[in-house]
C-alpha cells in the first residue's frame, strides 16, 4: 500500500470520527496491562502513548522512545511532519535523534541503545539510524510498503557494513498493541495537508 492508497483509506475516517477513534485508543492504551509473556510490551504501550499523542496534535502516528542497556527510557520523540508547520525531516525516529544529539552533544553515543517505533523505520531515518551505530530497533509489526527494513540488502556496500552494528527487528507483543499499530500505520495521515496534497497529488 503506498501513500495514495492510505490516503484514500483514510477517506472513510472524518477528522471528528478519527479524534473519537484516538480518544478511544488512548483510553485503551492506558489501562491495557503488559503481558508477562512479552517482555517488549511495557515499552510497546509507552510508544503508542507517544504515537496517539502525535497524532492527536494533526501529525502522523509515530512515536519513537529510547531505552539503555538497564532498560530505562532515556528519551521520547514524535513525528512532527505537519505540526507546528510542514518538516519533512521531523519523522519521530529523527526528532529523537536530534534530541539525543543536542543533549549530549558527541560526549555519548548510541551503541547499548535500543529504539522502539509502531512499525520499521522509513529508508531516511533507517539510513540515519545505521549511521549513529545504534544497537538495536524493535518494532512490533512490518510497514510493508512504506518501511525500510526490506532495502538493508540492497544498501551500498559501505552502508550494508555499518548496517551489521544495528539489529532492526519485529518484536513479539500483545495482539490488542499490534492492532493500535496497525491502526497507527494506516489511518493516521490527516486530511487537512494542502501542501502534502500537492505533493502526492491526491
Ligand atoms: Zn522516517
Amino acid at each position: 500500500m503506498n501513500i495514495l492508497q492510505r490516503r484514500k483509506i483514510n477517506e472513510n475516517i472524518s477528522m471528528s470520527n478519527l479524534a473519537q477513534k484516538l480518544n478511544e485508543l488512548e483510553k485503551k492504551i492506558k489501562t491495557f496491562t503488559p503481558d508477562p509473556k512479552y517482555p517488549h510490551d511495557p515499552f510497546i504501550k509507552i510508544t503508542l502513548e507517544k504515537s496517539i499523542a502525535a497524532a492527536k496534535e494533526g501529525n502522523y502516528g509515530v512515536g519513537a522512545i529510547l531505552v539503555d542497556k538497564n532498560g530505562k527510557i532515556v528519551l521520547k520523540g514524535h513525528n512532527k511532519l505537519f505540526k507546528p508547520y510542514s518538516r519533512s525531516d521531523l519523522h519521530a525516529e529523527m526528532d529523537l535523534l536530534n534530541q539525543f544529539e543536542d543533549k549530549f552533544k558527541g560526549e555519548k553515543s548510541l551503541k547499548d541503545f535500543t529504539l522502539y517505533v509502531p512499525f520499521d523505520p522509513c529508508p531516511m531515518c533507517l539510513c540515519r539510524l545505521i549511521f549513529v551505530g545504534i544497537s538495536r530497533v524493535y518494532f512490533p509489526i512490518f510497514d510493508t510498503d512504506g518501511g525500510g527494513v526490506q532495502i538493508l540488502n540492497k544498501l551500498p556496500l559501505a552502508w550494508k557494513k555499518m548496517a551489521k552494528n544495528c539489529k532492526f527487528e519485529l518484536v513479539p507483543c500483545s495482539l490488542e498493541l499490534k492492532k493500535i499499530a496497525d491502526f497507527l500505520l494506516n489511518k493516521t495521515w490527516p486530511e487537512d495537508q494542502d501542501l502534502w496534497r500537492k505533493i502526492f497529488n491526491f
